[in-house]
């Protein structure tokens, strides 16, 4: 407990990991390129410095016991230099290596035999063209950037001829077009102890055309068997890639019945910030527990709980304003975190909402209220 903790980021994830740090006393330092961001007027202690940059993460991680992160694009190569000098390093770095490169972690799937889509390497856009030329290659698939994705960035299906014309010309790796019938998401964490709890399962119904998460509903529609599956596969991924902290996995249930995954991220993550409201742990607490070895809290989810983002208006960027907020602010049962980002832009996440109700349905129906009254402006 007397631990220095040192996160890489200070954006939404980072104020959230603050705010339940705080909870526990911990002393949480944070390091990113500035003191405007969400989390740096709420750490014990902010410092300046570029997460990429070798040199900053080493004198950052250098004046803290355990490091971890809430963004993936930290620089390694400097986190395994602090490891053997020391430092305790959650999530590992050779895993989050892996983890930050889709070719590498689709291969990871593929040798611990874990159910994922098929895959293919390519180099960049006219590899791809040139296997669709001879053959080997067919419409429809999915390109994936292999590195620096991000909500949906760096994703591109092509359905159809003229999809081609948008290619991402970067290494990436290509999948059939999965069937979904549901996208849902477990998070998981690990101690050092080698304890492991997993939460339950959320499912996320996706914004048709920001390819963003619009809804987050807690607990799933999944029926028993296949929540245990999930489950399973969730820790078996966590012990497969042993690593610290939290993982959240990303699932697909196909139409065919069948359970794939699609992507983990070794952090605390958007399809778990009901847990701040409506289970006994929040994701943040349970990833400082499993940082520090502690002992991991309960997963139960306490009541029915629908989150969602709030989002950017479409066609404003700038410094930002809030509109209706009080008229949000009046219905019961919605709580709101707003991020405290200065400038907004199309579709960027601002703050997210959880609302919490008797059920569902009526949770779902007070969300509905709440994001067609709050609009994400600027000024
Ligand atoms: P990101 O890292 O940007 O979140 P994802 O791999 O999660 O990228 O893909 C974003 C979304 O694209 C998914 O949530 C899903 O809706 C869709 N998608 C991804 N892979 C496939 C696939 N193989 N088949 C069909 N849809 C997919």
């Amino acid at each position: 407990m007397n631990k220095k903790i040192g996160i890489l980021g200070a954006g939404q994830l980072g104020k959230m990991l603050c705010l339940e740090a705080a909870r526990l006393d911990l002393d949480l330092a944070l390091m990113d390129k500035s003191s405007d961001y969400p989390a740096a007027k709420l750490c014990k202690r902010f410092v300046q410095g570029d997460f990429s940059n070798y040199e900053d993460v080493l004198n950052f991680g250098r004046t803290v016991d355990v490091l971890s992160i809430e963004i993936e694009s930290v620089n390694v190569e400097a986190l395994i230099q602090l490891q053997a000098e020391g430092i305790i390093v959650h999530p590992e770095p050779s895993k989050l290596a892996i983890i930050k490169d889709k070719g590498l972690q689709k291969e990871f799937y593929k040798k611990h035999q874990i159910p994922t889509s098929k895959f293919q390497l390519f180099d960049d856009a006219t590899h791809i063209r040139k296997s669709l030329n001879d053959g080997t290659l067919k419409i429809p698939f999915v390109q994936k950037a292999r590195r620096d994705g991000y909500d949906g960035r760096g994703v591109h299906i092509v359905r159809k001829e003229e999809d081609l014309a948008k290619l991402l010309d970067v290494p990436s790796i290509v999948e059939p077009l999965v069937n979904i019938e549901k996208e849902i998401a477990v998070i998981v964490a690990k101690n050092e102890s080698g304890e492991v709890k997993a939460f339950p399962s959320v499912e996320m119904e996706f914004h048709p055309t920001a390819n963003l998460v619009e809804y987050l509903v807690c607990p799933s529609s999944l029926d028993e068997m296949e929540e245990s599956i999930a489950q399973k596969l969730a820790r078996d991924l966590i012990r497969a890639f042993d690593v610290c902290g939290l993982l959240a996995v990303e699932m697909f249930l196909t139409k065919e019945g069948k359970l794939l995954i699609n992507e983990v991220a070794p952090r605390p993550h958007n399809s778990g910030h009901h847990t701040l409201d409506s289970s006994m742990t929040s994701q943040f607490e349970q990833h400082l527990r499993a940082i520090l070895n502690m002992p991991l809290g309960s997963c139960q989810n306490i009541a029915p709980a629908v989150m969602i983002n709030l989002l950017g208006e479409e066609n404003y960027s700038g410094p930002v304003k809030y509109k209706n907020i009080e008229e949000v602010l009046k219905i019961g049962g919605v709580k709101m975190l707003l991020y405290g980002k200065t400038e907004t832009r199309p579709f960027r996440k601002m703050g997210h909402a959880t609302i919490i109700a008797k059920d569902l349905a009526e949770a779902k129906k007070k969300a509905q209220e709440a994001k067609s009254l709050l609009k994400i402006i600027s000024t």
